[in-house]
């Protein structure tokens, strides 16, 4: 699908009859009824991030979400962001084993481009669209503690590779993000977290989802991205996955990239007992409200056995 194929999509219910949208809404009830009160993390990234009539749909479906008694929090991804920033400032990138090695000034590009531009306007957006959304990064309230993250050499596990401030994530105290839901409010969350000595850690947001999902013992935890789900090596959707079955994915390369955090996250989140993972298609117009309050399955659902 294209974005204009998608922006057309999003808007475009005049030819659905008042009584079949009237049916609509009612069948969303019990779902509603279901996940009344519980949390919903959602990672946020790739496309769905980056054309605007996707982000208004976005911003709605949260808002919406709130209103009807589910308390969704919102993680943010950014790499396209602060790729174009750091090219813009003329700095190169280098990489060792796909991971962008941040120095000082690299971090500080980071921080800019998360928790200045893109949380702030995913929370423009959400309140925009009637919510009360507040921004935090992994410092706020001492949420994310960090520390170094350890990259061993991929042929020489001996050796270890120094890539910066890229962080692991050490613990996360959510009691920052409860006080905000019990508040009538959206957390919007950076994923930046801080070590001992006060120093600032990137980490991957799909990790920081996964990780909040599982400390706020979540209902759902949703990965938004730019693809329909998990893809086998003949790019048909795996609508249902499995640890052992990811396992073999990994190990024989077919998934791959940013896929491979993501898939970690998920499983992690599953089976620390967050009831229900899923890796949906941002680009989809409403994907989150349909994949909450609909019966019908999106992407790829991720079991925790
Ligand atoms: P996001 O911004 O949503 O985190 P990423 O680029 O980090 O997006 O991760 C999603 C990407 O992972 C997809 O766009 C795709 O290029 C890549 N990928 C690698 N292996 C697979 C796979 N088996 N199925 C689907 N996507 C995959
Ligand atoms: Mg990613």
């Amino acid at each position: 699908m294209t974005k204009s194929d998608a922006s057309a999509l999003s808007t475009d219910v005049s030819h659905i009859a008042p009584r079949e949208k009237a049916e609509i809404l009612s069948q969303a009830l019990p779902y509603i009824r279901k996940y009344h009160g519980k949390t919903i993390v959602i990672k946020y990234g790739g496309n769905a991030m980056t054309d605007p009539a996707l982000q208004q749909d976005f911003a709605e479906d949260v808002v919406l979400l709130k209103l009807v008694g589910l308390n969704p929090v919102v993680v943010h991804g950014g790499g396209p962001q602060i790729e174009e920033l750091l090219g813009k400032l003329g700095k190169k990138g280098h990489f060792i084993q796909g991971m962008r090695v941040t120095d000082k000034e690299t971090m500080d590009v980071v921080e800019w481009v998360l928790a200045g531009e893109v949380q702030q306007d995913v929370v423009g957006m959400i309140n925009a669209a009637g919510g009360k959304a507040v921004g935090l990064t992994g410092r706020d309230g001492g949420m994310i503690r960090a520390k170094k993250l350890k990259v061993q050499d991929k042929d020489d596990p001996s050796k270890e590779h120094d890539i910066g401030q890229v962080g692991d994530i050490v613990s996360i105290d959510p009691s920052v993000v409860k006080a905000l839901q019990d508040d009538q409010f959206i957390p919007v969350v950076s994923p930046i977290g801080f070590g001992e000595h006060n120093e600032s850690y990137n980490i991957n947001a799909d990790v920081v989802a996964a990780k909040l999902a599982t400390v706020l013992q979540a209902e759902k935890l949703l990965m938004l991205t730019n693809i329909r789900g998990v893809l086998d090596k003949e790019g048909q959707l795996l609508t249902e996955l499995t640890p052992r079955r990811i396992d073999e994915l990994v190990a024989d390369g077919t998934i791959s990239g940013g896929m491979i955090p993501k898939i970690a996250g998920a499983i992690d989140a599953a089976k620390s007992g967050v009831n229900a993972v899923h890796i949906i298609d941002g680009r989809v117009p409403h994907a989150m409200l349909l994949e909450i309050l609909s019966d019908q399955a999106y992407g790829t659902m991720i079991r925790s056995k």
